[in-house]
């Protein structure tokens, strides 16, 4: 059964998709949203994003089925504690931020008796932010992970389902091992991007210009996600300190070795390891 009405507080690039998802699935839900800033709401009301842009996150979830929590990780508590007494009696919450232990740990303590807390993910997204950056395409075939630390199986069921209806897999997870995938496939990775711009800008003698001109050569479809929102990566640092900062220490060692490989010439090091990396990467599709 998909929800009669929803809630998006928060309207970027992942709210926006859901919005655009659920009219795509024929989903006759009446949806209300909120954003903190003027131009955002005024931006989704020029768009047609939502049924109702509502001025209060507490008038949008009044009579909400489903609460979507789509705001920076760092927001997250704040923006349930505001909320959390408007909330209807048998609704269901849910968040769609990138790191898990934090946003449970901010979200859970101001959840009403009553009301469902289903915490989720969607692993899709790209380098662009804000109200008019979503389409509807955005989750088909990517992953929805679904972690529900103690939530009810029929509200985890029902999450699932309507993340479905909106194009993606589902897979259940355990919310610290969510936390350690995610700064392997998606956190540590943005922050390596981050850092190739940060290098390349900071080398004087190389020019930003020429940057920017021969960039085809691997800068270009390497760094494409270093143009990701600040506020949004700073929060998913600040946040998945642990698993960010175990991986980021296995990244340097590796680093280390390959560095030590071409000091002394080392072929075999370096043929051994692509050879091994790109069988492993020819299997991403
Ligand atoms: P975005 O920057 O496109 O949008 C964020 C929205 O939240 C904006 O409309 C902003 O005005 C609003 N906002 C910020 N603080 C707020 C507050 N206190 N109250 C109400 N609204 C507030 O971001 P996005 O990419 O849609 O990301 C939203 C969430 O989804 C984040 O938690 C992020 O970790 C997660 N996420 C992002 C991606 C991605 O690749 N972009 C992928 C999966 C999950």
């Amino acid at each position: 059964m998909t929800y009669r009405r929803v809630a998006l507080i928060g309207l970027g690039l992942i709210a926006s998709s859901m919005f655009w998802a659920m009219r795509r699935a024929g989903m006759d839900a009446h949806v209300t949203g909120y954003a903190r800033s003027e131009e955002t709401r005024e931006t989704a009301r020029r768009i047609g994003l939502c049924d109702t842009v509502c001025d209060s996150a507490e008038e949008a979830v009044k009579d909400a089925d489903l609460v979507v929590l789509a705001v920076p990780v760092g927001a997250m508590g704040r923006v349930a504690e505001a909320i959390a007494p408007y909330l209807k009696p048998g609704c269901t919450v849910t968040d769609v931020g990138s790191v898990k232990k934090a946003v449970i740990e901010a979200v859970g303590p101001h959840i009403p008796e009553g009301v469902d807390f289903v915490p989720a993910h969607p692993m899709a997204g790209t380098e662009h932010s804000g109200p008019e950056s979503g389409f509807a395409s955005l989750f088909d075939n990517r992953w929805c992970l679904i972690v529900p630390d103690g939530a009810r199986e029929e509200a985890t069921d029902r999450l699932e389902a309507y993340w479905r209806a909106l194009g993606a897999n589902t897979q259940r997870m355990e919310v610290e091992h969510h936390d350690l995938v995610c700064a392997v496939v998606s956190h540590v990775p943005h922050l390596i991007a981050y850092t190739m711009v940060g290098v390349a800008d900071d080398l004087r003698r190389v020019s930003d210009q020429e940057v920017i001109k021969f960039s085809a050569a691997g800068f270009r479809d390497f760094t494409r996600i270093a143009a990701s929102d600040p506020t949004m990566w700073r929060d998913v640092f600040l946040t998945n300190k642990e698993a960010s900062l175990e991986i980021l220490g296995r990244f340097t060692e590796e680093l280390f070795a390959l560095q030590r490989a071409i000091r002394t010439g080392d072929g075999d090091t370096l043929f051994d390891y692509f050879t091994h990396t790109r069988a492993i990467r020819r299997g991403i599709v």
